[in-house]
């Protein structure tokens, strides 16, 4: 066994781990001793970088180490400190991805597992610079001895995750492989086209005309029928498997979208939303991939809308990068947020990102024939207005709340009102479905 197999084996006991109340104390400390908005506790095992514990993020994250910037840490099995990112022009893997994902400043000290081998990171990381009030190392290091304490504490509980699905672990329990197996199993399906998109009509409220369908993933088990998202997004959505799946969608719905052009001349202007896990967002390749598939089906980017989404409480869009989606834009995308006023988009990123669009939350389209519901779209439709953006309201049920969101001014509707998502043949009915009710 090389020197790297025993520190991936000795890794392996803590990659699964729950954040503890002594794992979350400590990073809240190490954030606060630092004057960094961020603090992590990452395991780096051979192929992945697990977030453990976090302050200012949710843990649960795992990246493939390419995006790691504590494996440089624990290769080295000693601390750095980057005080500006923006005075270093080497090209070290840690300054490369601090370029890319737009962070400044950079500390982090290496974890020992109970093998004595460097296995985490205790890291804080800001977005502005620390060259004017230092970086305080020495508390850092103060923490990183309670990190290490808290670690072999939760070892020794088994805290373990349960549900986030994560992938390559040895399988060491029994929870574990369940899981384990349902990741699987929703790769397979994917391969074997089990799971395809289904599709919902985006209404123009205006003119009624069918403006967009959005793609929905829909599982057909050949035993247990017709799966919603919500049954495998979740296992696979803090996964890299998320990356394919999603792509895999996208191919699937730009194929149906070329199909329903060659046989139905009013297809023409029709666009496909997709949603893409917020991880593709901090990817620098992203928009590549994304043009790949969409040269590969022959369809232009201004026909393609991309949801920015999520299902589970990880905000991983706090790692998206503004310039993947400029990136997109230029390149004729439609880029949305998803799920505004939901439970995981706070503020500030809608203050740094510049999209074309927002999809406000179901709840919002559900609500509007209450008062409330009505007052959070009109602010909706102010914002958007002002920041030239446009609305989509989704969850609309009722002619009574199509017809508030219409005067409201709300450019564009969706929901079971006109529709619940559809296999791909239904396409022909959407068009006839719009008009004002
Ligand atoms: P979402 O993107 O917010 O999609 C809208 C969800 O709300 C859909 O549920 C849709 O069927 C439902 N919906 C829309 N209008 C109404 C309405 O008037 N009433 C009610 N009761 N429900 C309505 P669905 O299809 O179960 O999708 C759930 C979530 O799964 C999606 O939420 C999206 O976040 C995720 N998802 C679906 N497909 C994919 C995919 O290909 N990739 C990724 N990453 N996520 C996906
Ligand atoms: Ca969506
Ligand atoms: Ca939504």
């Amino acid at each position: 066994m090389t020197d790297e197999d025993r520190r991936a084996r000795s890794a392996s006991h803590y990659t699964q781990m729950s954040p503890t109340p002594g794992l979350t104390a400590v990073v809240e400390l190490a954030a606060q001793v630092t004057g960094c908005p961020v603090a992590m506790i990452n395991v780096i095992d051979g192929a992945y970088q697990y977030t453990i514990a976090a302050h200012g993020i949710s843990a649960g994250l795992v990246v493939p180490l390419r995006l790691s910037g504590c494996a440089s840490v624990v290769a080295g099995n000693a601390p750095i400190v980057i005080a500006d990112a923006a005075d270093r022009t080497d090209d070290s893997t840690l300054i490369t991805l601090m370029h890319e994902v737009g962070f400044r400043a950079y500390a982090g000290i290496p974890l020992l597992g109970r093998e004595g081998l460097p296995v985490a990171s205790l890291c804080v990381i800001d977005q502005d610079p620390h060259s004017e009030r230092a970086i305080d190392v020495a508390a850092l290091a103060r923490c990183a001895i309670l990190a290490g304490d808290a670690l072999d504490s939760a070892r020794s509980q088994g805290a373990h995750f349960g549900t986030t699905g994560l992938i390559n672990a040895e399988p060491h329990d029994n929870a574990v492989s369940t899981i384990e197996i349902g990741v699987r199993e929703v790769a397979t399906a994917v391969a074997n086209d089990e799971i395809v998109p289904w599709y919902m009509p985006i209404i123009d409220l205006e003119t009624g005309d069918l403006t967009a369908v959005e793609a929905l993933a829909r599982w057909l088990h050949p035993t247990l029928g017709v799966l919603p998202p919500g049954a495998f997004v979740p296992l696979i959505e803090n996964t890299d498997l998320i990356i394919d799946f999603d792509l895999a969608m996208l191919a699937r719905a730009l194929d149906d979208l070329r199909r329903w052009r060659t046989t139905d001349t009013d297809a023409a202007d029709v666009k496909v939303a997709v949603n893409m896990s917020a991880h593709h967002f901090y990817r620098p390749d992203c928009a590549d991939r994304i043009d790949k598939v969409a040269t590969a089906a022959g369809i232009a980017a201004e026909s393609i809308v991309l949801e920015i989404t999520e299902t589970v409480a990880v905000p991983t869009t706090a790692l998206i990068n503004s310039r993947v989606i400029n990136d997109l834009q230029e390149r004729g995308y439609i880029v949305v947020f998803d799920d505004i006023g939901g439970p995981w988009l706070p503020a500030e990123h809608l203050l740094s990102f510049g999209v074309n669009g927002l999809k406000a939350d179901r709840a919002v389209g559900s609500s509007l024939h209450t008062p409330t519901g009505r007052a959070i779209a009109r602010a909706l439709t102010a914002l958007t207005d002002e920041l030239g953006q446009f609305l989509v309201i989704e969850g609309i049920e009722s002619a009574e709340q199509a017809h508030h969101a219409r005067v409201i001014g709300a450019r564009f509707g969706q929901g079971f009102y006109w529709s619940a998502a559809q296999p791909a043949h239904a396409f022909s009915t959407f068009r006839l479905i719009g008009r004002p009710g």
